[in-house]
């Protein structure tokens, strides 16, 4: 599964990171991004949108699409491994 955050939609209210703590963190501009190794706190590309695999270190699938769900504005999207959008 493939993960991606619109740091632009985000509005930090940290429903994901309650639930899946794991798998998102809140930087110190209070925008979403992935807890994966290879990204750092303020990792944040030129369009806001943040994408990582996810990773063994992360929450279960189940869990990582219950977070998906409870985001207010639609920030968080999942792919599957071969690009389809996995409807949350
Ligand atoms: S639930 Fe959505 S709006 Fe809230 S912190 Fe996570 S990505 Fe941002």
């Amino acid at each position: 599964m493939k993960i991606q955050v619109d740091q632009n939609l985000c509005i930090g209210d940290g429903s994901c990171v309650m639930i899946a703590a794991k798998t998102f963190k809140l930087n110190p501009d209070g925008k979403c991004y992935i807890l994966n190794e290879e990204l750092g706190p303020e990792e944040k590309s030129a369009d806001g949108m943040v994408k990582s695999p996810a990773t063994e270190t992360m929450d279960a699938r189940d869990i990582i699409l219950e977070a998906a769900r409870a985001c207010p504005v639609q920030a968080l999207r999942l792919y599957e491994d071969d690009g389809t959008e996995i409807k949350v």
